[in-house]
């Protein structure tokens, strides 16, 4: 393989889809990284992760998005589905009531295998499915605040705040990511402000020398 115009990043950040199995999940993944929808829930056997270039800021951040292999209906993700990864897209079915108290125990899941600064998005998917709403919005959302995750709703079926929820979180990332590394520079003697926060991630793996760190401490 060459070096190819997909290879130039300034950014490589590992983000995890998790969540109950049917949520959508692989689905929020197809849509965004190749536009495409399955009606058919077939599991993911094979397809570790998929990538995906966005600019943020004039820089290109490199998304490495990983989906579970429908290991999570025996929650038996591994801890190394978690390694390195600054970022976690938390779904639930919006019409799935279940889906969204699984939302706890996907917290704990994150709290004790996760980094601890990873970011957190609540995702409520399948929003298409107006008729079938069992989990209110504003519920989600104040679940959301309460527990500092960001929340948004979408649809992979019609696309829906599909981009705008990988935006979104790769934008947060890459504005904590970016501020570490002003706050880290040799020529800034000023001492950081209180509020800015700090996100100690291992480096996705990248074989790639020449590239950026994105997040070494
Ligand atoms: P996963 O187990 O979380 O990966 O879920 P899948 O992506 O395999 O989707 C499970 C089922 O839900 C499939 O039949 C999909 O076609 C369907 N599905 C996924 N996203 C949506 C959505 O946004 N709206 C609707 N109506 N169905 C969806
Ligand atoms: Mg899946």
């Amino acid at each position: 393989m060459g070096t190819t115009k997909d290879d130039e990043y300034d950014y490589l950040f590992k983000v995890v889809l998790i969540g109950d199995s049917g949520v959508g999940k692989s689905n929020l993944l197809s849509r965004f990284t190749r536009n495409e929808f399955n009606l058919e829930s077939k599991s993911t056997i094979g397809v570790e992760f998929a990538t995906r270039s966005i600019q943020v800021d004039g820089k290109t951040i490199k998304a490495q998005i990983w989906d579970t292999a429908g290991q999570e209906r025996y929650r038996a993700i591994t801890s190394a589905y978690y390694r390195g990864a600054v970022g976690a897209l938390l779904v639930y079915d919006i019409a799935k009531h279940l889906t969204y108290e699984n939302v706890e125990r996907w917290l704990k899941e994150l709290r004790d295998h996760a980094d601890q600064n990873i970011v957190i998005m609540l995702v409520g998917n399948k929003s298409d499915l107006r008729h079938l709403r069992a989990v209110p919005t504003d519920e989600a959302k104040a679940f959301a605040e309460k527990n500092n995750l960001s929340f948004i709703e979408t649809s992979a079926l019609d696309s829906t705040n599909v981009e705008a929820a990988f935006h979104n979180i790769l934008t947060e990332i890459y504005k904590i990511v970016s501020q570490k590394q002003i706050r880290d520079s040799p020529d800034d003697d000023n001492s950081p402000s209180g509020n800015v926060q700090t996100i100690s991630v291992a480096p996705t793996v990248n074989s790639n020398a020449n590239k950026k760190p994105c997040c070494n401490v």
